[in-house]
């Protein structure tokens, strides 16, 4: 039954994987089985990332590149297919975030958002989708999404518009491909303790209102992801694409109200 879920003999190129919820899920493909691509700008982190794997038993590979040159990532995939002669994963987790009020808010800012998370995402699944479709071996793409792929929030609207924009390039990825055994999916993240929520965390009594409004009553932890990850990589998912799964504490699903008593 586990075989089910063993990512031997696989490649999986994995964006992000430098720190956050990178590090894990790559560590997560790696223990899997998988040969595991780790994609950041950080070199330094991405070697450390490596080492645990190697230190485990796994492979990987470092690519550091800067994933809003187009040029870096189309290149990057080329080489990584012609050296390990497969992508049979594509994980897009690299995202950023900005906070601004919509009045305010600037172009620069907004195409910066769109950038990397939307558009990087565009070009490292197409690439990867056209090297699993050269390999007649189907694939797998998972995109990286939030909470807020589904949901507004405030002062969010680049980031929210960028999440909701990967469910749509997800979806259509699954349309296409879906006849060459190529599935896409999304995971949608709730709220995990990482850097991109540190200017949230560091304000008194954040982290206890989000866990106020999430029905388990408490943050993710990273590793957390790893499960849905591993099934959506694997077999175990064959016949599933299309979808967005939450792994969010029940957020997305509820309305959660608190009144003092
Ligand atoms: P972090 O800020 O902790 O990590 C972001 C990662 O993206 C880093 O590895 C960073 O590497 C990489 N990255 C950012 N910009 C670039 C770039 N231009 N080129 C290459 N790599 C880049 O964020 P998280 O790990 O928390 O978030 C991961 C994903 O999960 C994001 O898409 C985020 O939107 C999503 N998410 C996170 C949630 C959370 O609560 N943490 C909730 C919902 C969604 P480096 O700096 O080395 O380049």
């Amino acid at each position: 039954m586990l075989e089910l879920f063993s990512l031997r003999d696989k490649v999986a190129v994995i964006t992000g994987a430098s720190r956050g919820l990178g590090r894990p899920m790559a560590k997560g493909l790696a223990a899997a089985g998988a040969h595991t691509v780790l994609v950041a700008r950080d070199a330094a982190r991405l070697h450390a990332v490596r080492d645990e794997i190697i230190a485990a038993g796994g492979q990987a590979t470092v690519l550091p590149l800067d994933l809003t040159d187009e040029a870096a990532i189309r290149d990057g995939v080329r080489h990584i297919a012609a050296t390990l002669g497969r992508v049979d994963i594509s994980v897009n987790n690299a995202g950023i975030i900005n906070w601004q009020n919509v009045l305010d808010s600037d172009l620069a800012d907004f195409d910066r958002i769109m950038a990397t998370n939307v558009k990087a995402t565009f070009i490292m699944a197409q690439e990867c989708a056209a090297v699993m479709q050269a390999g007649q071996r189907g694939g797998r793409i998972i995109n990286i999404g939030s909470i807020l792929s589904t949901i507004g929030r405030a002062r969010l609207h680049a980031y929210c518009t960028s999440k909701a924009a990967i469910v749509g390039l997800t979806r259509s990825m699954a349309a296409e491909l879906g006849r060459d055994n190529i599935t896409a999916n999304v995971i949608a993240p709730g709220y995990f303790e990482t850097d991109i929520n540190t200017s949230l965390t560091a304000r008194p009594g954040y982290a206890e209102a989000v866990s106020g409004v999430t029905p388990m009553e408490r943050w993710g932890r990273p590793e957390e992801l790893v499960g849905t990850l591993i099934y959506l990589a694997s077999a175990a998912s064959g016949f599933v694409t299309g979808q967005v799964i939450h792994v969010d504490g029940g957020i997305q699903s509820s309305f959660t109200f608190q009144m003092a008593a």
